[in-house]
Formats: structure tokens, C-alpha cells, sequence
């Protein structure tokens, strides 16, 4: 009892020495990051803006050696087949093992709406850029793939099939290439930039990696913004890998404004955002990997 009580000392402290070597998140840089994606104005799938966002995020990502994949295809849409494109970035890791982190980078498209999606569909793309960034210059066991999914907003309606396009196409891809099984987990963030955070504590996600990602949440003293007061089944771009076998968690707010009226409108501006918001999921997220990456090894 009494050796087990000092190995549990010993493995904290390696623990938090490792997590005072790795670099912290910048919130602030994150929120930039996300400014520079918004300028690109409204960015639907298959758009030009929205090309021209994917071109600067790979000279971005580019700049940090990592290894930038194109992944094209084509969407079957109610509007016509369409054109879209997830952009991977891989960061390598020596053990074989994968942890992925995603969000997707399209905008909310209708008519007569001029829709810059600060929060949806900009702070994922500028979070995922900023953790990018941070993850290029610690060394890894475990390779990272930082994911940005095209087509995640439906085309005409959120019904049958007309929703997330790049995850139910990557996640089919991952299966039939046998990739799936080298994925430890896969996490991904939805609108995690409100000033005022509240992730849901989402039902469609893998249980385990949840509770993991709350316990490591409530340890930084985030408990505040990964509660359980919001609990509620998402459908997002997790569940097509859920679907597929891999453990999946998606961070989402969904009470942006009163009632949650900034989603989908013309209020979803940068003016709505806080950098500390980026900051508490990168700092969740960088710890959840050195955790990930510690059980990982001891099997
Ligand atoms: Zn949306």
C-alpha cells in the first residue's frame, strides 16, 4: 500500500515536470488566428473564399514542416454533386498511435444571409492553426493528425445525409484503409470560442474519453466551462467516426448568445469571442494528449 502511494507520488511528478516542459497554448494567438480566418468572409463549401482560406491555412502549416494532405472529394449534396476538401496536417510520432483533433472549417450558407461564422466554423479552423503551431515544437510518442473537415453545415436542411461531409467521408476512408485501428481517439471542437463557455457534456460521444477530458478539465480548474450543466446528444463530425469504431468526443457550445441566438445569424461576429476561451480547451487539450499519450505506453 505504502510502495503503491509512492509510486502514484513519483508518476505525478514526472507527470507535471513533463507538463511544465510542454508549451503552454495562446489563447490570444488562437483568437488571432480566428480574426484572420473570419476576414475570408462567409466561407461555404466549394466556395472561393473558402478556397482561398484552405490555400493560406496550408502556407500556414506549411511555414512548420509538418506534412499537409489535401483529402478531395466529391459530395453528394441535394443541390448536386459538389467539390469539397479536408485538410490533414500530420505531426509524427515514434509508437504507431494516433490521436486526432478536428473541426471543421465551412460556413452556414443561405440565401439573403451574410453569414461570417466567427464562432462556427472560424474557431475551430483558427484553434486547429494555433494547436498546429504548438504541436510543432514539442516532440511526440504518439503522432497528433490535426483534421479540418469541409461541408460539416448541411446544403438545404440537417436531415438524412445532408450534414457533415468531410468527417462521414474520412471516417469511411479511415475504415477501409484499416487506419482506424491505430486511431487512439479522436476529438473534435465546435464553436469553443463564446466569451462566455459552456461546453456540452455530449451523449453521441465515447464515454470514457469524455469523463477523461472532464477529469482532466476539472484538475486545471475548468470545471466552470466542462460542467455537466448542459447534457445533450449532438449530431457533429465525431459521430461518423464513433460510427465507425473510433473513440470520439466533440467539444461543443451550443448557448451562444441568450438562447442561444448567435447560432446561425449574422450576430456570430469576432466582437462575441474571448481568447481565454481558446486558451482553457488548448490548455484541456494539451493535457489530455499527455495523458492519452501515458496510457497509451503503459499497454
Ligand atoms: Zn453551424
Amino acid at each position: 500500500m505504502h510502495s503503491k502511494k509512492i509510486l502514484i507520488l513519483a508518476a505525478l511528478l514526472a507527470g507535471s515536470a513533463a507538463a511544465q516542459q510542454r508549451p503552454a497554448f495562446d489563447g490570444a494567438a488562437a483568437l488571432e488566428a480566428t480574426r484572420r480566418v473570419v476576414a475570408f468572409g462567409p466561407r461555404p463549401a466549394s466556395s472561393a473564399a473558402h478556397r482561398k482560406l484552405r490555400q493560406w491555412l496550408i502556407a500556414e502549416l506549411r511555414a512548420l514542416q509538418c506534412d499537409v494532405a489535401e483529402d478531395l472529394f466529391t459530395a453528394r449534396t441535394p443541390l448536386g454533386p459538389r467539390p469539397m476538401t479536408n485538410l490533414i496536417a500530420k505531426f509524427p510520432g515514434a509508437s504507431g498511435r494516433v490521436v486526432a483533433i478536428t473541426g471543421h472549417y465551412d460556413t452556414y450558407d443561405r440565401s439573403g444571409l451574410r453569414f461570417v461564422g466567427a464562432n462556427d466554423g472560424g474557431s475551430s479552423a483558427g484553434f486547429l492553426l494555433q494547436l498546429a503551431r504548438t504541436l510543432a515544437r514539442a516532440p511526440h510518442r504518439d503522432g497528433v493528425w490535426v483534421v479540418w473537415f469541409d461541408g460539416e453545415e448541411s446544403v438545404v436542411s440537417w436531415q438524412g445525409e445532408d450534414h457533415t461531409y468531410g468527417s462521414r467521408h474520412l471516417a469511411k476512408k479511415w475504415k477501409a484503409e484499416g487506419t482506424v485501428d491505430s486511431i487512439l481517439a479522436l476529438i473534435n471542437v465546435d464553436m469553443i470560442g463564446d466569451a462566455d463557455l459552456g461546453l456540452v457534456y455530449e451523449l453521441e460521444s465515447t464515454a470514457w474519453l469524455r469523463d477523461l477530458v472532464w477529469s482532466v478539465a476539472a484538475r486545471l480548474g475548468h470545471g466552470a466551462q466542462f460542467s455537466r450543466k448542459y447534457s445533450s446528444a449532438i449530431g457533429d463530425d465525431h459521430v461518423p467516426f464513433v460510427e465507425a469504431g473510433v473513440p470520439a468526443l466533440d467539444l461543443i457550445d451550443l448557448d451562444y448568445g441568450p438562447g442561444n441566438a448567435y447560432w446561425h445569424t449574422e450576430q456570430d461576429t469576432m466582437d462575441k469571442l474571448g481568447a481565454r476561451s481558446f486558451e482553457i480547451v488548448g490548455q484541456v487539450m494539451l493535457e489530455t494528449l499527455r495523458v492519452l499519450e501515458q496510457r497509451s505506453n503503459r499497454r
